[in-house]
């Protein structure tokens, strides 16, 4: 068999490709080369259902555990990436294997940004893989202090999902509101007073100065506002770095090369449909088929039992319209700029985001987006 496909990282933008290179043909190997010991998952239950409890491991894997080997797609598990040779078609694996490919996928995702000094504790978490989740769940009790260092979606979720177990959650976000990228101010502090109704403690515009800890436990944090925040457990949630620091540093041309694909959020991507899209589209390359469409992706989130939609980015000055009631967390906004719709949310309203899609779409400054529309 030929050298085929090696797919270095075992995510969503991985299993993606594998899938659609099967489903359009492709004859040739196809190797997963991942560092987690998982076939590949799903990760956003790991804010939520997985960490509620109310999914298993199993219902949040990708494919049963059969369909890698009938489909002859080779699980490589537990062995990262660590370096490439684009002259002799090599990748370079932690273990000192080196694998040949005719074409290399790179699917490696991103990791969780640490608070400096913070990973010295072990009640101080991350969570980017299903490990840590399982991990987090296991400290989630009623009455623990939780802090939520960071308010992105997934710092959001977290602190959502721990008051379901009972936690008493702070969280800390250092600007003055959250999301600037995906919400419009007014949502955002939408978003906020709905934290504040269902008890979370949420402190804006707040710095961490200071980890006061005990051996390998953090105790507290002193804050730029002189208040100290005592504290069981801590989850950074301050955004992500991409793993790329295993590729050689011709990285920037790597996607001038037709043999080199990257795809997901090792791509600068940071959304569940932009990494699906892009496994896929690295499959069509590879298939040598048109490219599909880049369809105006967007982002979803749960929050304490809301489901929130997100398409496109709107600035602080765009123009929102609301419809429907945000007191009764059942409504949508179309964001403009310049009389043009930019960004949509619909909260609660998940039969809306079609249409939003559409109507952005057909307003995009992207040829393939108004295409998809
Ligand atoms: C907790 C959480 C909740 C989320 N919730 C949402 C949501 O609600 N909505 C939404 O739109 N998006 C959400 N996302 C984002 C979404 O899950 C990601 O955009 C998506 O998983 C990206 O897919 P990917 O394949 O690029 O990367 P990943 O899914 O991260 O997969 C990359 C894989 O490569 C592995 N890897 C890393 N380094 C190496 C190496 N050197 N060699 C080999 N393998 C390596 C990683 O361990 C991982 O298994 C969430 C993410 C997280 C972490």
């Amino acid at each position: 068999m030929s050298a085929g496909v090696v797919i270095a990282g075992g995510g969503l933008s991985a299993q993606r490709c594998a899938e659609t290179l099967r489903q359009g043909g492709y004859g040739g190997a196809v190797r997963i080369a991942s560092i987690e010991e998982h076939a590949p998952y799903d990760r956003p239950p790991l804010s939520k259902a997985l960490l509620a409890g109310t999914k298993t491991l199993d219902e949040i894997a990708f494919r049963p555990a059969e369909w890698h080997g009938e489909e002859d797609v080779e699980l490589l598990l537990g062995d990262g990436a660590a370096g490439l040779d684009l002259d002799r078609r090599k990748l370079m694996l932690e273990s000192g294997a080196a694998l040949d490919y005719e074409h290399l996928v790179i699917a490696t995702g991103s990791r969780a940004r640490q608070l400096p000094g913070g990973d010295r504790y072990e009640n101080v978490h991350t969570l980017r893989t299903l490990d840590d989740a399982v991990r987090l769940r296991g400290v989630l009790k009623p009455g623990k202090r939780l802090v939520v260092l960071g308010a992105g979606l997934i710092g959001q979720e977290v602190a959502a999902t721990a008051m379901g177990h009972g936690a008493e959650v702070t969280l800390i976000e250092a600007e003055s509101l959250p999301l600037a990228r995906a919400l419009h101010p007014e949502l955002a502090q939408w978003l906020v007073d709905l934290q504040r109704e269902e008890g979370v403690e949420v402190k804006l515009g707040t710095r961490v100065t200071e980890l006061i800890g005990e051996g390998d436990r953090l105790e507290a944090l002193l804050l730029d506002d002189g208040s100290r925040v005592e504290l069981d457990e801590m989850l950074v949630a301050i955004g992500v770095i991409p793993n790329n620091d295993w590729l050689p540093d011709e990285v920037g041309l790597l996607t001038l090369r037709p043999d080199i694909h990257g795809a997901g959020d090792v791509a600068g991507g940071d959304h569940w449909e932009l990494a699906a899209h892009q496994g896929k589209a690295a499959a069509h390359a590879i298939l040598g088929q048109e490219p599909a469409q880049v369809p105006f992706t967007g982002w979803w989130s749960d929050v304490h039992g809301v489901r929130l939609q997100g398409l496109g980015q709107p600035a602080a000055n765009d123009e929102i319209v609301f419809e429907g009631n945000p007191a009764e967390r059942d409504f949508h906004a179309v964001v403009s700029r310049d009389g043009v719709p930019v960004a949509a949310l619909a909260v609660g309203r998940p039969r809306e985001i079609p249409r939003l899609r559409k109507l952005l779409a057909e307003h995009s400054s992207t040829p393939s987006a108004k295409e998809a529309a």
